[in-house]
């Protein structure tokens, strides 16, 4: 078998460090790690932001050294981990991301380098926007992502794919017909079952 993640937003708390440099560049701006609180992919939409402030917030992230490494888990991961870290000889997991570079070390070397922290033993990273190709290539059985058009890019290609999408708000109003979860700890709880 072979098992995908997504990361930010799946794996890795995006949001909290992106509203904290948001805040930084506005004050006005609070700072959340909830992602029950992100309504929407646009941010200035439900956020006292403007456009600019976030196309700001991206100039400091792109100049911040190693700005990846530095984001908080999303959730106690402990459970992933465990899981991945024993089936890792029986199955292939690969973490998909669409990081872009900052400043340091490049966008996949930071990406090995946090999920090794998180304690993901050997992680594969792929870095890539076209999400539904890759999981073609790879061959993958199971992926999350959290964004609607991914998922909905991944199913389209790969009809054999288990496809699933954590259920935040941004995803509530969803057109695509995608499978939804709580979180990643209910997709491997998933796997598991279907592995019985
Ligand atoms: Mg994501």
């Amino acid at each position: 078998m072979r098992i995908g993640f997504d990361v930010d937003g799946v794996l890795a708390n995006f949001t909290l460090a992106f509203t904290k440099i948001l805040h930084d560049v506005n004050p006005g701006c609070p700072i959340t790690e909830d992602q029950g609180k992100v309504l929407g992919w646009n941010y200035e939409e439900f956020l006292p932001v403007t456009k600019e402030d976030i196309r700001n917030a991206w100039k400091i992230i792109d100049g911040t050294t190693d700005f990846w490494i530095s984001l908080k888990p999303l959730i106690n991961l402990n459970p992933v981990v465990d899981f991945v870290n024993k089936n890792r000889i029986k199955h292939d997991f690969y973490f998909i991301t669409q990081r872009g570079g900052t400043g340091g070390k490049t966008a996949v070397y930071q990406t090995v380098s946090w999920l090794q922290a998180q304690g993901f033993i050997n992680p594969l990273v792929i870095e890539t926007s076209i999400k539904g190709d890759a999981v073609k290539l790879l061959g993958i059985d199971y992926y999350i992502d959290d964004r609607d058009k991914n998922c909905w890019d991944v199913v389209v290609k790969n009809a054999e794919c288990q496809v699933y999408c954590p259920d935040y708000p941004y995803n509530k109003n969803t057109s695509y017909p995608i499978k939804k979860v709580d979180s990643v700890i209910d997709y491997i709880n998933q796997i598991i079952l279907d592995l019985e």
